[in-house]
């Protein structure tokens, strides 16, 4: 069960739907991988060599792709260039990208964060401070939430165990370094952001943990 807007509402787990599609990452892109689990050798793998060879003709082929594919790109391709130029222009940020954490809040504002503490104990670089409370008699929300960010190490871990997706990676980058460490250290109102804001990466994780089968 989960508080929504005052009321009690019952929660099923249900197949993920989203509702937009602004990650703009087809599914067959994010399918996860084949992992090879076996340890075991084949022949030719126990031969070294041809493994060794293998590498080098591969690091070799994108070495001379990247090298003369600039000057004189491959036939049907167009010449790319990923300069930019920052600050005037702006990259792309790819919705995979782990910003400073956010938390994510209800349409009325208020914080989504149920203050059970898993990311605090989960994050590994100690950087979140949590004392949660009460309100409107059962509703348990942070009273303070704050995070060293001087400390934290963009590992994502906070954003994974949380039950609520009240804690996502933002895209926020900018304005983040600073001579003070003081300035460093985010309080709730510092971190918290609406669900239209964080939609992107909102929309990315769902998908991401949903092939994961959490
Ligand atoms: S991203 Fe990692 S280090 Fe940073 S607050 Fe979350 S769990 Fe802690
Ligand atoms: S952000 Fe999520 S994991 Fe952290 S205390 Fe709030 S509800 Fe729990």
């Amino acid at each position: 069960m989960e508080h929504k807007n005052s009321e009690i509402v019952e929660t099923k787990k249900a197949p993920y739907k989203p509702e937009y599609r602004v990650g703009d990452i087809p599914d067959d892109v994010l399918k996860a991988k084949n992992v090879r689990i076996s340890v075991d050798l084949t022949l030719w793998e126990k031969l070294y060599l041809p493994e060794i060879i293998r590498g080098l003709t591969i690091t070799s082929r994108h070495f001379f792709q990247n090298l003369i594919g600039f000057v004189i790109p491959p036939a049907g391709k167009k010449r790319r260039i990923d300069t930019i130029y920052y600050p005037e222009e702006k990259p792309v940020i790819p919705p995979a990208f782990r910003g400073r954490p956010s938390l994510v809040t209800w349409p009325d504002g208020r914080e989504k964060c149920v203050a059970c503490g898993l990311c605090e104990s989960i994050c590994p670089a100690q950087c979140i401070y949590i004392i949660g409370g009460e309100r409107r008699g059962d509703e348990r929300y942070p009273v303070i939430y704050n995070l060293d960010l001087s400390l934290c190490i963009f590992c994502g871990f906070c954003e994974e165990v949380c039950p609520k997706e009240a804690i996502v990676m933002s895209d926020i980058y900018e304005d983040l370094a600073t001579y003070d460490r003081e300035s460093m250290l985010y309080t709730k109102e510092q971190l918290m952001m609406s669900e239209k804001e964080l939609s992107t990466r909102l929309d990315y994780v769902r998908r991401i943990y949903d092939k994961c089968n959490y």
